[in-house]
């Protein structure tokens, strides 16, 4: 079985244990991730802080060069880190490939990103510029759905402010992570980029540790508000990017034939595992009958399956306690009433296999309505009314994204601007870009990742001022 080292002051570093890590196409554990010490967990803040002296005092050119050499090294590697994505995530090899190609190109992107100094006053009074500093020792912790790209998102606007790095990867997907850690790890100075690997626990050892001066988060709402809580104390700077509840408003003037793709892969990209896809859609009752019936066939043909095998469209959900919650769930919705017009159940194979599955007859109260599924589980809801259905989209502690489908873009653009969410999208839907900022409201998070505004959040703004006068 294949053993995993953590990369800390730019060496590998094993752990005095390990833990399994399960493919969730069989239910079987092919792989052991080092279990980090509270010990080593001190010894990668300490080095990241000795590595930010040099780091963040560095010319920006160097640390573009850096940047793009990683985003070639991240290419070069495309195979094998997609192999161990899929393997550890589960879902299809094209699918993982381009997680890694699009992990790539946000390097790419903000290894040409300005980092800007503004000149604000240039008077007879006084000269006044503001510049972007580094903030320090980032502690980075991402989840399991898109274990490298949202390691992008974080690494590479903090690498280019002149931070320094612990990451800590979900216990479910932590693999990718630290082979493409150790990878770039070794494309910067020591101790840059440190890479640690563990249970919930040691992410809770990171957000309360001194050396740490911001948290970049990406996960539940549940642990977004531990982190928070756990920030405070040293007033440690923080952005949350977490779960969401994104509904689709469908129009009365739209095709249901020229939607349904949009919709279905809106919603069952990454097998539903996704915090900014499509969770609820609403439907005015003429079309309600025809919408679902889109849904449903695509829903029977998608190909599910190990993503290892070629032509799988959607593999498993990622681990255990996530295939019984979305079991859980759909369950809960037909019993008080729901209907499946596809899926509804696990399918009979090893791993954690769940049908795509339409649900109509659904309404607000069910569980599956109300909370995150983060599964592959669609509820569809009518509609009589537009300006009701948009009361009922945004009734919601949610507001990451949300979408309007129609024929008439102007029109459905304006009901996006009705929508809460950071992101309304029009005949679209999932459209995260590095140049778009991207960040919920409400619960669904505090601050924005991606394009000027997401390495501002990376940075601290000091004004240089100089009087005229000279004394
Ligand atoms: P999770 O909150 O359980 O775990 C996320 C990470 O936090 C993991 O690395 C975990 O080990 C760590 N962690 C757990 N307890 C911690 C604590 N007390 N302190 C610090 N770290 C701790 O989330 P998950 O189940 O891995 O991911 C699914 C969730 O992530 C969904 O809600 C999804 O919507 C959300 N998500 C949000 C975005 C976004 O950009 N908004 C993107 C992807 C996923």
């Amino acid at each position: 079985m294949s053993l995993y080292t953590m990369t800390i002051d730019g060496g590998d570093t094993p752990a005095a244990s390990t833990f399994g890590v399960v493919n969730p196409a069989t239910g079987e554990v092919f792989a052991q991730a080092p279990q980090c010490t509270r010990e080593q967990l001190d010894d990668a803040m300490e080095s990241a802080t000795h590595a930010f002296v040099c780091w963040g005092a560095s010319e920006d050119t160097v640390r573009r060069a850096a940047l793009r050499n990683i985003a070639d090294a991240l290419t070069t590697a495309q195979d094998q880190l997609a192999e161990l994505v899929t393997k550890e995530q589960g879902k299809p090899r094209g699918a993982a490939a381009f997680e890694v190609s699009e992990t790539a190109r946000w390097f790419r992107y903000f290894a040409t990103l300005p980092l800007q100094s503004e000149t604000v006053q240039d008077d007879a009074m006084g000269h006044a510029i503001v510049v972007r500093r580094p903030l320090g020792v980032i502690a980075a912790i991402t989840p399991w759905n898109f274990p490298l790209l949202l390691l992008g998102m974080k690494l590479a606007p903090a690498l280019l402010a002149g931070n320094t790095i612990v990451l800590k990867p979900s216990p479910y997907t932590p693999l990718s992570t630290l082979v493409a850690g150790r990878l770039i790890a070794g494309l910067l100075p020591p101790g840059v980029l440190n890479v640690v690997s563990g249970s919930d626990e040691l992410g809770a050892w990171m957000t309360s540790h001194p050396a740490v001066r911001k948290i970049s988060f990406t996960g539940s709402v549940a642990t977004g508000k531990a982190v928070a809580g756990a920030a405070s104390p040293d007033l440690k700077r923080f952005t949350l990017e977490l779960g969401g509840n994104d509904a689709a408003i469908v129009l009365d003037d739209a095709d249901p034939a020229r939607v349904a793709a949009g919709l279905f892969w809106g919603a069952f990209t990454n097998n539903g595992q996704i915090c900014a896809g499509i969770k609820r859609v609403y439907v005015p009752d003429r079309l309600h009958d025809a919408v679902v019936a889109a849904l449903a066939e695509r829903a029977r043909r998608v190909r599910v399956g190990n993503g290892m095998d070629d032509g799988v469209q959607i593999g498993p959900i990622n681990n255990r306690p996530q295939f019984e919650r979305v079991s859980g769930l759909v369950a809960d919705a037909l019993a008080e009433g729901a209907s499946a017009a596809a899926g509804g159940r696990p399918v009979d194979r090893p791993g954690y296999f769940f049908e795509p599955t339409i649900l109509h007859g659904t309404r607000e109260g069910m569980r599956i309505v109300d909370e995150e599924q983060f599964g592959p589980a669609l509820p569809i809801m009518r509609y009589s009314d537009l300006d009701e259905a948009i009361t009922r989209a945004n009734a919601t502690p949610y507001g990451l994204s949300g979408s309007v489908w129609s024929s008439d873009a102007e029109r459905a653009s304006r009901v996006a601007a009705q929508l809460d969410c950071g992101s309304a999208y029009v005949n679209t839907h999932l459209v995260v870009q590095p140049h778009l900022p991207f960040g919920g409201w409400k619960w669904s998070g505090i601050g924005i990742e991606n394009g000027p505004w997401g390495l501002d959040a990376f940075c601290s703004l000091q004004v240089r001022y100089s009087p005229r006068a000279q004394v």
